[in-house]
């Protein structure tokens, strides 16, 4: 569902982000990144999302190449992904709940329809009962959890996370794991970066990267 054929990712002279790394990831897997900061993790992310373009080699989804994907190309590359990345906020001036309906109203589904979704979506992520609170009510484990409803809640084959635990306790962190694991466990694709070790406990599929490099894989 997703193949790297020896892609590179040169941003400045100093500043190569990934080298040569060749991956394939079936649909269904539950796949972590893992590797230390400034490792390349979220630049590997952001290609599947066609936010960044490779230098070399060449980005797959679906058989599709991504490097070679027209700009109109990208709003449906987007609409199968469900994105969980930490510049990505919420918005505080609205309820959670209209913060999750937003991506179905932008690509025109009904107020009626968003809400009902939106509500499912909230309701997976176990926040239903708090559809009404503002995002700074909430926890930090609490917005990445309302993060991950707005991300799902087009229904995408494949969701990517960039460092969804970052800067939570344990129990947050345990949570936040737990809500996307269930969406692995009915079958969507999912890739979660993290340079947390304990995150990787139990995980069947690691891809380590250390300064561009794919180092090692345990599976
Ligand atoms: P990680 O997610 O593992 O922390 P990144 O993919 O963010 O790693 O970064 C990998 C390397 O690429 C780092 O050295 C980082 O400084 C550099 N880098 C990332 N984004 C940019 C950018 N937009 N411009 C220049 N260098 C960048
Ligand atoms: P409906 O709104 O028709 O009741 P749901 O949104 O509740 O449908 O989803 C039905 C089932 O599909 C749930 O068990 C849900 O977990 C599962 N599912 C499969 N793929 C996805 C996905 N990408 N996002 C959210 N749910 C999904």
């Amino acid at each position: 569902m997703i193949e790297f054929r020896s892609v590179s990712k040169q941003y400045s002279a100093h500043a190569i982000a990934l080298r040569e790394v060749s991956l394939d990831i079936a649909k269904g897997e539950l796949v972590y990144l893992a590797g230390p900061s400034g490792a390349g993790k979220s630049t590997l992310l952001k290609m599947i999302a066609a936010i960044e373009r490779p230098t070399s080699g060449s980005v797959l989804v679906n058989g599709q190449d991504i490097g070679k994907l027209r700009k109109e190309g990208i709003p449906f590359l987007r609409r199968n992904l469900g994105l969980i990345f930490q510049q990505q906020k919420l918005l505080n001036d609205r309820n959670i709940l209209a913060n999750t309906m937003l991506p179905l109203l932008v690509t025109g589904a009904s107020k009626a329809q968003a809400e009902q979704r939106a509500r499912a979506a909230l309701d997976k992520v176990g926040l239903l009962e708090r559809a009404k609170a503002l995002p700074l009510e909430l926890s930090g484990g609490e917005q990445q959890r309302v993060s991950i409803a707005r991300a799902i809640v087009n229904r995408p084959q494949i969701i990517l996370a960039d460092e969804p635990t970052a800067n939570l306790d344990r129990a947050s962190a345990d949570k936040v794991l737990d809500a996307l694991r269930a969406f692995h466990a009915v079958g969507v694709t999912c890739m979660i970066s993290t340079h947390d070790e304990y995150v990787l406990d139990g995980a069947a599929r690691v891809i380590h990267l250390d300064h561009g490099q794919l180092v090692q894989e345990q599976s």
